[in-house]
């Protein structure tokens, strides 16, 4: 069992920067945790404190029921991969994966050696054990980084964007592999990345960071259809989530120009759980919806741009409410200047508080 917990982690450099803001997060035994945010929000500090690398000013962290809070990073039984693979230039591949365990650990020679073929052969890299790193490519660099780490047999795998320094092609197929690997290791991982794409496609559950702030944790669904507030909405998915400024009149939305009828459970949300009266409307460019007839939820947009991506079509339309991005099939012919009747469907709207972001619906 590798179970890792946060509780009430907070990191601090100097007065005035909490990085890491009263974080509380349970990685369970076995699963692949993402932690995903903006630049600056506290995935690497958050990381870099579950490794050891940095102390926390408050909170206690647990692997696998120890209390690690105070451990050295070698004591915590934890391997670490980074975006700049860190490996030692003047060592072999075989080297540099046995460096660690002969450092750190009082296994025989023969164990070592074992362990390093065995991950060689996992990573598919054993023809290159005899390299030194300037001889190898991006991809091949990082999965020498990676079982590095392999050979520790680590009770949970650090990964700070390992993926990072890879161009588009090579890092979709390390997405695949790095899967792969976890499905036969089984290991606890917690992988850190600004790209909500890696976090969607990668994570059993995705954890999103906001100012050092936990903003929800789930599985990649229900950050996608049940986010919890509007920053979640709008990080995850792509191309964003439409945002509108409305108001809520007690029986309908009201936007400039376009009056949004609600549902009856609809009005009972707003009307339990909306602090004033100000709702910003979402809704996915992909649940947008060109609507032949015109009907209580329909109004009239002008497409500003259209972006054709084959398959589909991107459609930028213009409102007095303001502008909305809709993906609609590549069959549906809209030209720019086109005046386009829209329907955002009742079943695939979200509402959230105005005032503070929180999800209504
Ligand atoms: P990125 O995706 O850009 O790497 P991040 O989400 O990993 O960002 P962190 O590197 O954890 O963010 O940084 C969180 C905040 O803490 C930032 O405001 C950063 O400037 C600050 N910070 C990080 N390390 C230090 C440090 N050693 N000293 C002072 N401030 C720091």
């Amino acid at each position: 069992m590798a179970r890792t917990t946060l509780d009430g982690v907070t990191k601090r450099f100097g007065d005035d920067i909490v990085a890491v803001d009263d974080l509380s997060l349970e990685i369970r035994d076995g699963e692949f945790l993402v932690l995903v945010g903006p630049s600056g929000c506290g995935k690497s500090t958050t990381l870099r404190t579950i490794a050891g690398l940095e102390t926390v000013s408050e909170g206690e962290i647990r692997i696998d029921g120890r209390d690690v809070t105070d451990v050295k990073p070698k004591d915590r039984d934890i391997a670490m991969v980074f975006q700049n693979y860190a490996l030692y230039p003047q060592k072999t591949v075989s080297g540099n994966m046995r460096f660690g365990l002969e450092m750190t650990t009082d296994l025989d020679d023969e164990e070592i050696t074992r362990r390093v073929e065995e991950a060689a052969e996992l990573l598919d890299i054993t023809e290159l054990l005899d390299r030194r790193p300037r001889a190898l490519s991006g991809g091949q660099q990082q999965r020498v980084a990676l079982g590095r780490a392999i050979v520790r047999n680590p009770a949970v795998f650090l990964m700070d964007e390992p993926l990072s320094n890879l161009d588009a092609k090579l890092r979709t197929q390390m997405r695949t592999e790095l899967q792969e690997l976890h499905g036969e290791l089984e290991a606890t991982t917690v992988y850190v990345t600004h790209d909500q794409t890696e976090a969607m496609t990668m994570g059993d559950r995705i954890a999103v960071l906001e100012s050092g702030q936990l903003q929800q944790v789930g599985t990649p669904m229900e950050m996608y259809y049940e986010p919890a507030n509007e920053f979640v909405a709008t990080f995850i998915g792509s191309p964003s989530m439409n945002t509108l400024d409305a108001t809520f009149d007690g029986e309908h939305l009201q936007l400039p120009g376009y009056t949004y009828e609600l549902t009856e459970a609809q009005r009972e949300a707003l009307s339990a759980d909306l602090g004033g009266d100000s709702v910003t409307l979402g809704v996915r460019p992909e649940d947008v919806v060109l609507a032949d007839e015109p009907g209580p939820r329909t109004t009239e947009f002008v497409a500003s741009i259209v972006e054709p991506m084959g398959s589909e079509n991107v459609l930028h339309l213009r409102h007095e409410m303001g502008e909305i991005v809709a993906t609609v099939s590549g069959g549906q012919r809209v030209r720019e200047g086109d005046r386009v009747r829209v329907s955002l469907p009742v079943d695939h709207v979200h509402a959230f508080d105005g005032e503070t972001g929180e999800a209504v619906f």
